[in-house]
């Protein structure tokens, strides 16, 4: 039985765009131009105006365009990379596979983002990046990490889930030397298959990321570098493309949806609800409590979906085990074992977020 309030409903904003995305495939299957084509290039264009920034290089994923970052940067054997220990698994993989080390930092358990003061103790002369996660659309704060790190380390900001996240007026993904970002389906700008994009104001670090991308070259069969096939197709730049001039809107919706879960939630005993911040685009509403496990199962039996992002922090899990040193990581430890994602998208509306809070508060009872 499919459950009656998902975790995420792709299918209405399908439905309410279907006639705009139906078109934009078509003209590209129509065109005969199918990579690296004009949709790419409006698409990058249109992403640098809306990021304020000058350099937008679209590539196939948000973890190829991790990759691409760090190799852009010139990490590789010998280096060493701060991730925190908490957030999906792609920084990490991103640091292994260029042949540096991750090195795991804790989080702040309020904001779920990474420690200032833990990446600062981690520091040592071989430290070439901080990986900064603003997780669940929540905007880090990128110069507390620099106060931190000192200048001489990169800052590379994964903005896989704050897509439209803003600080005082300035996009996330426009603080540190480069930032990724996703276009997965469910992240808050998806298209209808995997994409990314790598952003900055660096223009020498953007013509080393467009030859990165396509195979090392900047001129058809002159291979400088080693690179990647990892380049963003035209038909989903296309559908990009009419989703862009959406997301504020849809974002603005997570907020007012965040909001009323709170409203509701912090009435509850046993349940911490995620702390607001400024620019939080809540890609995730993910609550603490440490009657995690029967929350969630009380849900199930409402029928209602939710997840846990994320249930092992990385220096525990079975791939990094070559790099964690046997690291304790308290707050990252703790998260993981209190955190509940529930149904967060923008047409969720107010009598879902009723059906799911009386469920909650069924569980606590
Ligand atoms: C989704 C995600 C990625 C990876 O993006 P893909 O497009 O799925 O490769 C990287 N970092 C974070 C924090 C993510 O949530």
């Amino acid at each position: 039985m499919s459950p009656t309030i998902p975790i995420l409903d792709l299918t209405t904003q399908y439905t309410a765009l279907q006639e705009d995305v139906e078109a934009a495939a078509l003209r590209v299957l129509r065109s005969g131009r199918y990579v690296l084509g004009p949709e790419v290039e409006a698409l990058e264009t249109e992403l640098g105006e809306m990021l304020g920034i000058g350099h937008v290089v679209s590539c196939a994923s948000g973890t190829d365009a991790l990759c691409l970052s760090l190799r852009a940067l010139d990490i590789g054997p010998g280096d060493e990379v701060l991730v925190p220990a908490f957030t999906f698994a792609a920084p990490a993989e991103a640091v292994a596979l260029t042949g540096a080390r991750p090195v795991f930092v804790d989080i702040d358990p309020d904001s779920f983002l990474v420690d200032p003061e833990s990446c600062r103790n981690a520091i040592t002369s071989r430290t070439r990046a901080a990986v900064v996660v603003h997780l669940y659309g929540r905007p880090a704060d990128v110069s507390a990490v620099r106060e931190a790190i000192g200048p001489d380390v990169a800052i590379v900001e994964d903005c896989a889930q704050s897509f439209g996240a803003r600080t005082a007026g300035q996009a996330t993904g426009t603080f540190g030397q480069i930032a990724s970002f996703s276009f997965f389906p469910s992240k808050n700008l998806g298209g209808c298959g995997d994409g990314g994009a790598v952003a900055t104001g660096d223009p020498e670090l953007a013509a080393r990321l467009r030859a990165l991308r396509n195979h090392g070259s900047s001129q058809p069969y002159h291979h400088e570098t080693l690179g990647l096939n990892s380049r963003l197709d035209e038909l989903q730049a296309a559908i990009l493309r009419v989703k862009l001039p959406h997301v504020a809107e849809w974002n603005e919706k997570r907020q007012r949806a965040a909001g009323r879960y709170t409203e509701r939630l912090q009435k509850l005993d046993g349940i911490q609800p995620p702390a607001d911040a400024d620019g939080h685009v809540w890609h995730q509403y993910t609550l603490l409590s440490p009657q995690r496990d029967a929350l969630q199962e009380q849900l199930a039996k409402d029928g209602i979906e939710s997840r846990i992002y994320y249930p092992i922090p990385l220096h525990r899990q079975e791939a990094y085990a070559p790099w964690t040193n046997g690291v304790s990581l308290p707050a990252a430890e703790q998260v993981c074992d209190q955190c509940l994602s529930l149904p967060m998208f923008p047409e969720l509306s107010p009598a879902q977020i009723e059906q799911i809070c009386a469920s909650l508060a069924r569980a606590e009872s």
